[in-house]
């Protein structure tokens, strides 16, 4: 019988109540290993009384007392990764290292967000007008909610939670339905890091508890990451119900390799970024783009030989490069674009489709896919694949290979491989694109900077983390304060200016 999970809500966990339920896979396996239960508008709307309950206390908790719960947690992170990658692996399919990867991104946004005395700091301007001084103050919005994709199962909700709960919010998190193990661990972690019961809750579900989030009376924000189709839905809903919202999508990510870049480091890094987790990455490097015939033949020809020597392996496998994919049904949409570039035309030059591993050959794998002379007019090169697949679009000239990532649908991420100073200065600077790498193959800006795509990558205009994780999740008030000195006689029927 597959264990039943269940949702957190108020510090405990919390049986479902709706009598519907998710199946979660082990990838490796193909068996059923759990059951999430797909919460109801009424379940959401207890974990948003609990959040709403916990929010006067916790807002009003100093800064560096919040701070110092999520230095406990961060610790408590460190303490427990080993238990929390085998989590992740067993139901995302990542590879044991690479789930450390995702657990250790989440966790350094907790760093960032363990400054947040510093980060939430108002402005003040002395003696304005006389005897009058302006200051600023940013404060907690109230109760938020994260809903957040399978891909990154730690480090999403973390980029959301860890920084909506320091500036003092108290938060709803509707992880994926298809590994939510993690996200409820974390949950209990911050609440043995000290964090107030109701300060972060977990409701597990589809459609139907992401519709409660959208359109609760007291939730004030929704930060959704996801594919594109359901972030438009996501911000436009939430929108429409007054609530801010930054709603991340999906991705198509290019690498323009100029003539002049180290083929060898090249060849590493596009073998990493392209097929590491299985091309389940928003910030995946799935397009290579060499620019001129030679530089594409070169590339082909050092890369074939190490996409077709790459190790597919269980998730526990240390010597694998990459696991199975999340599930059953993401593998055949992933093989049915496998065929449609068949279809259109493309050169497969290595076919990962029939792969199958001895003794998991229930399991959700597929080798690695390299296809040659994509071409621009392909349904399979405007849309998101998320496996492992390369596919390559020759290029005549730097002008030209620019303008694919600019005029994509999609704006996530884009790199550029060369060593000409100048036209990496200038591609960085022209392409419209929300992430960029020069010769780095997969550009996830640090905690402390910020995440976010372009176009149809990113609905709404805040980012993720960094200082604007802290604008997203604070509204900010300002102060105009008047003292004996500058108090003036008399009624003023004009506006007050500076003259
Ligand atoms: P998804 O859009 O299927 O699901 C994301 C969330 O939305 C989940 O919590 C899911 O339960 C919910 N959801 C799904 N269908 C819904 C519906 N009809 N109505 C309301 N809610 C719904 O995405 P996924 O498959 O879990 O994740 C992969 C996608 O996420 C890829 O497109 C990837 O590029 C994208 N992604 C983007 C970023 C980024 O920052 N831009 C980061 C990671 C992943």
């Amino acid at each position: 019988m597959a264990q039943e999970l269940h949702h957190f809500i108020n510090g405990q966990q919390v049986a479902g109540k709706s009598g519907r339920f998710w199946d979660v896979f082990n990838p490796n396996t193909g068996e059923v290993s759990s059951k999430t239960p797909l919460g109801s508008t009424e379940e959401v709307g207890a974990a948003v009384a609990a959040a709403e309950k916990a929010f006067p206390e916790w807002s009003g908790t100093n800064p560096q007392r919040r701070a110092r719960v999520l230095f406990k947690f961060k610790e408590l992170l460190e303490a427990n990764m080993d238990e929390l990658a085998h989590m992740l692996s067993s139901e995302h399919g990542k590879v044991i290292a690479d789930s450390k990867g995702d657990i250790q991104r989440g966790l350094e946004v907790i760093e960032f967000a363990c400054g947040i005395p510093h980060l939430q700091k108002g402005e003040y301007t002395e003696n304005a007008g006389t005897g009058i001084d302006v200051y600023s103050m940013r404060q907690p919005l109230g109760v938020v909610a994260g809903i957040t994709p399978f891909n990154f199962p730690a480090m999403i909700p973390m980029w959301m939670f860890g920084v909506a709960i320091a500036c003092g919010n108290t938060f709803v998190c509707k992880p994926s339905e298809k590994d939510p193990s993690v996200p409820l661990k974390l949950a209990e972690l911050m609440m043995e890091a000290g964090a107030p019961e109701g300060v972060l809750n977990v409701v597990n579900g589809d459609k139907e508890a992401v519709d409660a989030i959208l359109t609760h009376p007291v939730i004030k924000a929704v930060s959704f990451v996801g594919s594109s189709a359901i972030a438009e839905y996501i911000y436009s809903t939430a929108t429409a119900h007054g609530k801010r919202c930054q709603a991340m999508g999906g991705a198509k990510n290019h690498g323009i390799i100029l003539p002049d870049a180290d083929m060898d480091q090249v060849v590493d890094d596009f073998v990493g970024s392209a097929y590491g987790s299985a091309g389940e990455r928003c910030m995946a490097l799935p397009v290579a783009v060499p620019v001129g015939e030679d530089t594409a033949n070169r590339f082909i020809e050092a890369i074939k030989p190490r996409v077709e020597t790459l190790k597919v392996g269980i998730s526990t496998d240390p010597e694998a490069h990459y696991g199975p994919v999340v599930t059953r049904d993401h593998r055949d949409k992933v093989v049915g674009y496998i065929n449609k570039g068949v279809e259109e035309g493309a050169d497969l030059l290595i076919d990962g489709r029939d792969f199958s591993l001895q003794g998991y050959e229930n399991g959700f794998f597929l080798g690695a896919s390299l296809f040659d002379k994509v071409t621009t007019d392909m349904e399979t090169y405007r849309e998101e694949i998320f496996g492992p697949v390369l596919q390559v679009v020759r290029s005549e000239s730097f002008e030209e290979a620019m303008q694919l990532p600019s005029k994509h649908q999609y704006g996530n991420g884009v790199a550029i491989f060369t060593r000409d100073g100048d036209a990496a200065r200038e591609f960085a600077s022209q392409v419209n694109v929300g992430m960029v790498g020069i010769n780095v193959p997969i550009p996830v800006p640090l905690a402390y900077h910020t995440f976010g795509g372009w176009k149809r990558s990113a609905f709404g205009d805040v980012n993720q983390h960094g200082p604007e994780g802290v604008r997203f999740y604070t509204k900010i008030k300002t102060v105009t304060a008047r003292w004996p000195k500058g108090l003036k006689e008399g009624a003023s029927f004009v506006i007050p200016t500076m003259n």
